[in-house]
Order: C-alpha cells, then structure tokens, then sequence
C-alpha cells in the first residue's frame, strides 16, 4: 500500500523497533515491517512531534491518547492479521492502529465515540492515502453489525468485561482483543471464538483510558 509521506524520523523510529519492541519480544515480521512502515508522527498533534516514537502514550486531545508503541504491536501481534481478515477496532483515537490493521491487509472498521476524534482520524487516514479505513462514529460496545462477523476485533480502551455484542460479531475462528480489568489497570486478554466457545489468554498487564459506553464503563456526569 502507497503511504504518501516522507521519512524524517526514520532513526527514531528504527530505534523505536529495536529497542521497544524486538526487545520486548515482538517478533512477528509482518508486525514489524508495519509499525516500520506507518508514519507515528503523523497522529501526534504538532507540540508532541519530538516524543512520537517514545516508549509511551501520548496526549491527542479530548483528554484523550494515541497507545505506546510496544502495546499497538502487542495486540497487533495477538489479532493475527492476515490480507483479507475484515477486523474491527473499537476506540479510534488518532487512527494509528487502524493505519497499522489496514497496513497488513485487513479490512477494517474503526468506531470512535467523540466526534472531533473520529472526524480528524478520518481526514488524517484519508490524507495519508489509507482509503480503505472506514470510520464511525459511535459506541463501539455494541460493535457494529453491518460489517460483521469479524476475523478480528481490537479494542483500544479499558474495559469492564468483554461487551457481548463483540463476542457475537466475531467469525469463527476469530479473536477479541482487549484490556479488562478496573479503571486505572487492566490485562490485555485475547479471547479466542470456536465453535460457540470462547478461550481466553492473559497477556501484558496495561493501563488504557476506559471504555465509555452501553456495554462499558458509564459516562460520569458532565463527561
Ligand atoms: N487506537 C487509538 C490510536 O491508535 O490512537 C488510541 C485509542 S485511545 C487509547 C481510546 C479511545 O477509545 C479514545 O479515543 C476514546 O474516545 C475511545 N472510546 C472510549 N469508549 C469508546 C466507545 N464505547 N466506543 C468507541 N470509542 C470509544
């Protein structure tokens, strides 16, 4: 896929590459090649530019953040992406996971509940040339069934517990991916769909921004 950007934080981000994701185990090469691949830069607002490839999250308004590098490898890695798997991201945020889904072939939807968020990813994705994104706006927690059932279904933000309308939209043979735990720490599971039953694995321990809607946390009073 063509990424219309030039490359002027190359050594940043090869450093990134070693150093907080070879390290750390991320070994997959189709993995790597993408966040090799995908311009960070490019989804950190402008007085963040200098910090894009370091080992954490960043702010991108809306009290909002774009994830560490090491943990959109990490579930990137847990999804199993391969060209044609039609996957699901809920929390759009800056667009960056959704740039490094459609990098390695997949199909994918990405809901964003705030409005500004989900309308710069969209620009920002549709500038970068990623026309394949499709961006919603709304409350991933209840998935979003015209675009079902999914190989995969990543979701970039806390939760509870797994919302059971992304269980039901996943394919056979498919796999969620999510932080669950409490508001402030979480585990990123990967629970594995076959045959109506579900297997679920404990990987990293994480701290995402939660999960806000139907089948998530509730949104606190003024919100
Ligand atoms: N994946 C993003 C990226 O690459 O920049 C980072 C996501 S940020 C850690 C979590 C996002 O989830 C926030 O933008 C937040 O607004 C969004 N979010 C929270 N609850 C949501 C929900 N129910 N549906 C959709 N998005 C939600």
């Amino acid at each position: 896929m063509a990424m219309k950007s030039t490359n002027p934080f190359e050594s940043d981000r090869r450093a990134m590459i070693d150093r907080q994701l070879r390290r750390r185990g991320i070994r997959e090469p189709r993995v790597l090649e993408a966040m090799d691949a995908v311009p960070r830069h490019e989804f950190v607002p402008a007085e963040f530019l200098p910090e894009a490839y370091e080992d954490r999250p960043l702010p991108i308004g809306e009290s909002e953040t774009i994830s560490q590098p090491y943990m959109v490898a990490a579930m990137t890695a847990a999804a199993r992406i391969d060209p044609g798997h039609r996957v699901l991201e809920v929390g759009t945020g800056s667009g960056y996971q959704a740039a490094i889904l459609a990098h390695l072939g997949a199909r994918v939807v990405t809901i964003e509940r705030n409005s500004r968020l989900s309308e710069e990813a969209r620009a920002r994705l549709a500038r970068l040339g990623l026309k394949d994104v499709v961006v919603i706006t709304g409350d991933g927690t209840r998935g979003y069934p015209p675009g079902a059932p999914y190989n995969a279904i990543v979701v970039t933000a806390g939760a509870p517990g797994p919302p059971q309308a992304l269980l039901d939209q996943l394919a056979d043979g498919g796999r969620l991916v999510i932080p669950i735990g409490g508001l402030r720490q979480q585990i990123l599971q990967v629970i594995f769909k076959h045959e109506g039953q579900y297997a679920v694995r404990d990987l990293d321990p994480c701290q995402f921004v939660p999960l806000v809607g139907e089948h998530g946390w509730p949104l606190k009073e003024g919100g």
